[in-house]
C-alpha cells in the first residue's frame, strides 16, 4: 500500500467533498446511468484498512471493493508482482503463447480448493464469466441441460448469469428474455423459514423440488453459493450444503459451488465449503482471488473439467499475465501472514460487537456471517418485517461519518461487512463505534 497513506479516518471536508462534486458531474456526463455507485466519493489512494478520496478525506474501509482486496488494496507482494510482470510482458494470450504464470495458479487452485482428488483448472476474467463456464462443462460432461439455482441467489450480470441471479431490481429488470433451463429452488434461510426447518429439511424441501419439476435425468448442474452474498450474506442452516452435494453424487449431478464471493479466506476457511467440509464438483472463484486485477477461475475434478473438447473454452483474456503475478502473490500473501485466521479474529470482534448491537436495539433482526463476512438485517421492531429505509439511513449517516459499508439483500435491508483482512482492530472497533452511533441517529 502507498507508504504515505496513514491508517487514521480522517474528514476534511463535506462527504462529499468540492472535488469529488466535480467529478461526479463529469461522470454524469460522461458515464452510462446504468453505473451506479455506493458513494459519491473519487478515490485516489487505498490500502490496509483506508480509502482516501480526492478532497484528502480518509475512511475507514468495510467493503473491500465488493469483497476483492481481501488481502488488502495495493498489498506489497502484489504490488511488486505485477510491477516485475508488467515490464517483463502484458499479454500474449494464453491461447495462442502460453506462459508459466497461467498454470502456476491452476497448480495453486488444484492444491488450494477443497478436496484431494485429481484437479484442473481455467482461468477468465469475472465471477459471471467463470460461473457461465461452469455451466458449459458441466453440460458437456453430463450431456444435460438443466442447471438449478436458488432463492436469493446472485451469480452476475451477463444473460445466463441474470437468469441465475433472483433479483429482478436493479440486475435483471427490462433485459430479458433470459436463459432457458434455468429452475430455482428453495434456500435454507434461517431467519425466515419456520423454527423446525433445519438444514437436512430444507434440503429435503429443496430436493423434492428439483425432483419434481425438473428430474434428475434433465438435471446437469446444482450451483449454490454456500453463503449468499448480494442475496443478503444468507447461512445455510448447518447439514444443507452437505445433504445437497450428497444428492448431487448420487444422481451424477455436477455440484458447483459459487465461491467468487466467500472464497480465498474471507469466511475464516480458505474456502467456505471447508466449513462442514464439503467438496463440490466445480468450485467458481474470481473476486479475492488477485488482489484487485480482474481474474476468475473454474476448479474442479479432472474427468469433469476434461469434458470439454479442444479450444471449446477461453477467452483473449482470460488468465491475463498481470493478473496471474498478482493471484499467486495474493496466495503467498494469504498463507504468509496467516490471513484465514485473521478473518475469523476479524469475524469475533464484529460479531461480538454486532450481538450487543442487537440486544439494545430491536431493529436489529438477525446478526450472521463467518469470518470477515458479517452482516445485519434491519426489521420494523419485534417482526421479521423488512426495512430498508433503516439500511439505507444507517448506511448513509455511516458515509458521512466516514466509514465504507455496503448493503445487501433481497428486500434491501441487509448491512453488510467485508472488512479488508489487512484492516487493524482499532480502525474495525472505530468503524463499529461509527455504526453504532448511525443506529441511535436513525428514527426510520
Ligand atoms: C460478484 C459475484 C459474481 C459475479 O462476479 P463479477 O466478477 O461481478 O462478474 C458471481 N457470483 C457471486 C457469488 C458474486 O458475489
Amino acid at each position: 500500500m502507498p507508504a504515505s497513506l496513514e491508517q487514521r479516518r480522517h474528514l476534511v471536508t463535506e462527504i462529499p467533498g468540492p472535488r469529488s462534486l466535480e467529478l461526479m458531474s463529469r461522470k454524469n456526463a460522461a458515464v452510462a446511468r446504468g453505473i451506479g455507485t455506493t458513494m459519491p466519493v473519487f478515490a485516489v489512494e487505498a490500502g490496509g484498512g483506508i480509502v482516501k478520496d480526492v478532497d484528502g478525506n480518509s475512511f475507514i474501509d468495510l467493503g473491500s471493493g465488493i469483497a476483492v482486496t481481501t488481502v488488502g488494496n495495493s498489498a506489497p507482494r502484489v504490488v511488486e508482482a505485477v510491477r516485475e510482470q508488467v515490464e517483463a510482458f502484458t499479454h500474449t494470450c494464453f491461447m495462442v503463447t502460453p506462459y508459466e504464470g497461467y498454470v502456476a495458479v491452476a497448480e495453486a487452485l488444484n492444491r488450494l480448493t477443497p478436496g484431494d482428488h485429481e484437479k484442473r483448472s481455467a482461468l477468465f476474467n469475472s465471477g459471471a464469466e467463470a460461473v457461465e463456464n461452469a455451466i458449459k462443462i458441466a453440460r458437456a460432461h453430463t450431456r444435460r441441460q438443466a442447471v438449478v439455482v436458488f432463492d436469493h441467489a446472485y451469480h452476475g450480470r451477463t444473460n445466463l448469469t441474470m437468469a441465475m441471479t433472483a433479483k429482478s431490481m436493479p440486475y435483471k429488470s427490462g433485459f430479458g428474455p433470459f436463459a432457458p433451463e434455468i429452475y430455482r429452488a428453495p434456500l435454507s434461510y434461517p431467519f425466515r423459514d419456520e423454527k423446525d426447518v433445519d438444514g437436512q429439511t430444507a434440503a429435503e424441501r429443496a430436493i423434492d423440488v428439483i425432483e419434481k419439476q425438473v428430474g434428475s435425468a434433465n438435471l446437469a448442474a446444482v450451483v449454490i453459493e454456500p453463503i449468499q452474498g448480494e442475496g443478503g450474506f444468507i447461512v445455510p442452516a448447518d447439514g444443507f450444503l452437505p445433504a445437497l452435494s450428497q444428492w448431487c453424487a448420487a444422481h451424477d449431478v455436477v455440484f458447483i459451488a459459487d465461491e467468487v464471493q466467500t472464497g480465498f479466506a474471507r469466511t475464516g476457511d480458505l474456502f467456505a465449503c471447508d466449513h462442514e467440509g464439503v467438496v463440490p464438483d466445480l468450485i467458481v472463484t474470481a473476486k479475492g482471488i488477485a488482489g484487485g486485477l480482474p481474474l476468475s477461475a473454474v476448479t474442479g475434478r479432472g474427468d469433469i473439467m476434461d469434458a470439454s473438447h479442444v479450444s471449446g473454452l477461453g477467452g483473449t483474456y482470460g488468465g491475463n499475465p498481470l493478473a496471474c503475478a498478482a493471484a499467486l502473490a495474493t496466495i503467498e500473501t494469504i498463507e504468509a501472514e496467516g490471513l484465514v485466521a485473521r478473518a475469523g479474529d476479524i469475524g469475533r470482534l464484529m460479531l461480538d460487537r454486532l450481538n450487543r448491537l442487537q440486544a439494545d436495539d430491536d431493529r436489529v433482526g438477525d446478526v450472521r456471517g463467518r469470518g470477515a463476512m458479517v452482516a445485519v438485517e434491519l426489521v420494523k421492531p419485534g417482526t421479521t418485517e423488512p426495512d430498508a429505509e433503516l439500511a439505507r439511513q444507517v448506511a448513509a449517516s455511516a458515509h458521512r461519518s466516514g466509514v465504507i459499508v455496503l448493503t445487501c439483500g433481497t428486500y434491501g435491508n441487509v448491512l453488510r461487512f467485508l472488512p479488508p483482512l489487512a484492516i487493524s482492530d482499532e480502525l474495525l472497533t472505530e468503524a463499529l463505534d461509527v455504526l453504532t452511533t448511525a443506529f441511535e441517529e436513525a428514527t426510520a
